[in-house]
């Protein structure tokens, strides 16, 4: 999700940058939001789910693999939500892109087939 510009924000917040740590989690702002920012049905994960994410962030593998199983799933589940929020705002807005890219004014009808004479 980092690669593709997706990272979350898990430390300031995601909305104004105030810094954290926050203890709200919201999939639509992108991460971690301060109290001012925090829209109505934030999650709000566990610090520990938090830090495990951070952990996975940066490669830091020995506290990865420290983790607990709930602050595992709790993070797979922030994960997947933000995953598949991202997925389907992209889809959603491909017709949008269609209708403002290439479309055509006219569409014309195929010209005829011309068939040899034969003759
Ligand atoms: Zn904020």
């Amino acid at each position: 999700m980092s690669v593709a510009g997706w990272e979350p924000a898990l430390g300031d917040c995601a909305r104004c940058g105030e810094v954290g740590p926050h203890r709200h989690f919201s999939v639509p702002a992108g991460g971690t939001v301060c109290p001012a920012c925090r829209p109505t049905g934030s999650a709000m994960p566990s610090p520990v789910t938090l830090e495990l994410m951070e952990a996975l962030l940066t490669g830091d593998w020995a506290r990865a693999d420290a983790s607990q199983g709930i602050n595992r799933r709790e993070s797979s589940g922030l994960v997947a939500a933000m995953l598949q929020w991202h997925l389907e705002r992209g889809l959603r807005s491909l017709p949008l892109v269609d209708r403002s890219d290439a479309r055509p004014a006219v569409v014309q009808p195929a010209a005829p087939i011309v068939v040899g004479t034969g003759a």
